[in-house]
């Protein structure tokens, strides 16, 4: 079987990489730009589209953030299209963004120190109609401080996916969700070439959510 490589870059001193590479390199990275703070501990941890692994990031988080913190940044950097729920499974226990009116999982705001350990895997989900599936691995855990809002940071983060126009081949920017052939990706030329409502259509975007219900992108 032939491994996909999937490229991406280290974004502390943004330098190319690829996922495999990606903790080494953070670290290496993290190593000659910053100072070790023996008094600080932070997570490293990877997470990637479950059906889409060329989508992919690494976070540094503070050690002692929450869930729904690490939940408002997946939805900011990838995710946030109209306020869906949300949910992360971890060891078989559910933790739920909002109100859970069976009282059966658990809420967001669970410190992390108390769930997470290196080499630990987990799920989120967003939205529960059109979802967007995650996995995630916490990678290690580093004396380093995230610079960031909420103690949480982007680190590393995959390259754009070349995405080419369904019809000439050409780099696609749009999407066509109501699309009943083939047709799904399109350049600006052979979009307009079609009798589509440009107001439905939406922009290919870096992010497992790209073309689903109406995610635009976290610059738009
Ligand atoms: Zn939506
Ligand atoms: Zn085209």
């Amino acid at each position: 079987m032939t491994q996909q490589t999937y490229k991406g870059h280290c974004l502390i001193g943004d330098v190319e990489t690829t996922k495999r590479k990606a903790k080494n390199e953070c670290i290496r990275q993290l190593t000659k730009e910053r100072d070790a703070d023996s008094n600080t501990e932070s997570w490293m941890v990877m997470f990637q589209g479950r059906y889409k692994p060329e989508y992919w990031i690494i976070l540094l988080i503070k050690k002692d953030a929450t869930l729904k913190s690490i939940d408002r940044t997946l939805r900011d950097l990838w995710l946030e299209c109209c306020d869906h729920l949300s949910l992360f499974t971890i060891c078989g226990h559910r933790f739920r963004s909002g109100q859970d009116w069976d009282g059966e999982d658990d809420q967001m705001d669970v410190k992390i120190n108390r769930i997470f350990a290196v080499g630990l895997t987990g799920e989120h989900i967003y939205d529960f109609g059109s979802t967007t599936y995650l996995t995630f691995k916490v990678l290690d855990l580093v004396l380093y401080e995230p610079r960031g809002l909420n103690g949480i940071e982007l680190i590393a983060q995959n390259d754009q996916p070349d995405i080419r126009c369904s019809v000439c081949g050409q780099k696609a920017t749009l999407i066509w969700p109501e699309y009943t052939s083939d047709e799904f990706f399109f350049c600006q030329e052979c979009f307009e070439e079609r009798d589509y409502d440009e107001e439905m259509s939406l922009p290919v975007v870096n992010s497992p959510r790209s073309g689903v219900c109406g995610y635009c992108g976290d610059d738009w």
